[in-house]
């Protein structure tokens, strides 16, 4: 069984966040930029599945700038097979909606024929938790969302979501798309040895005219803005006074 999984390059998650002054979106002005840390996760279990003898190979595939092949990079550093990128953009700053990225990765799919898509449950970026869901519609496959595990028997996965309250099994048929949550694993730091044999792992370089694919964005974004700044909170003397404020000017018991 191949195993695919989507990678997206996104700002790494320990940078502080800037909003461009002319408020189109985020500066991404010599920012340091990462694999979104649910794809490190997914990438991390496919290779997992690989090494307990459940899957064969591990194909990486990111959509976006030429720049996503650094991520691709790190992906095989891991230990994934080869990758394929997907230039859909010569501007960092234009994001591919989930909608254009899951025909994309449909169409990959239709050629890899992979027995399970493994991908983060959403890109932290754009916060959209979509892209999953529309490329299981869009193949009308089984999809599992939201997993911290997943046991791959055969023809079928048996896969632990994180719900409200708990957690609930579920058995799907492959092929499926299964979504990855924090808790699944740790992902793995790829070795120096690794870093160098990736350099010689094969990378495929596709646009989205080559799968039939208009990438071209749907949504208007009419701004973006910084988050509120945090008021000034005030320190009280004694619970008497703590529980007056709550009360008579919070109003919230
Ligand atoms: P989203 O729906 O944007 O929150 O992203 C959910 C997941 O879809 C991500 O964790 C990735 O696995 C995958 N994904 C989204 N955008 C891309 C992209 N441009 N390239 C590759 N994978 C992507």
């Amino acid at each position: 069984m191949k195993v695919l999984v989507p990678v997206k390059r996104v700002i790494d998650y320990n940078v502080k966040v800037r909003v461009r002054p002319d408020g189109t979106g985020v500066d991404l002005a010599n920012v340091k930029m990462s694999m979104n840390p649910f794809d490190e996760i997914a990438i991390e279990e496919a290779l997992r599945l690989r090494e307990a003898g459940k899957a064969e190979e591990v194909i990486a595939v990111s959509v976006g700038v030429q720049q996503c092949q650094t991520i691709l990079r790190i992906a095989m550093a891991m230990g994934a097979d080869r990758s394929i990128l997907i230039q859909a953009a010569d501007d960092p700053h234009d994001d591919i909606e989930p909608l254009a990225v899951a025909k994309l990765l449909k169409a990959v799919a239709d050629d890899e024929q992979p027995g399970l898509v493994l991908m983060g449950k959403q890109a932290i970026d754009n916060d959209m938790n979509a892209t999953g869901q529309m490329l299981a519609a869009l193949m009308s496959r089984p999809q599992a969302t939201f997993a911290s595990a997943i046991e791959v028997d055969g023809e079928r996965a048996t896969v632990t979501r994180e719900v409200d309250g708990g957690l609930q099994v579920v058995r799907i048929e492959l092929p499926a798309i299964v979504t990855v949550d924090l808790r699944m694993n740790e992902p793995r730091y790829p070795s120096l040895p690794n870093i160098q044999r990736a350099k010689r792992k094969r990378m495929d370089v596709k646009t989205p005219g080559d799968y039939g694919v208009d990438a071209s964005p749907r949504l208007d974004i009419l701004k973006t803005v910084e988050p509120e700044a945090r008021q000034a909170g005030v320190i009280v003397g004694s619970v008497d006074e703590l529980i007056s404020k709550l009360k008579d000017e919070a109003e919230v018991i």
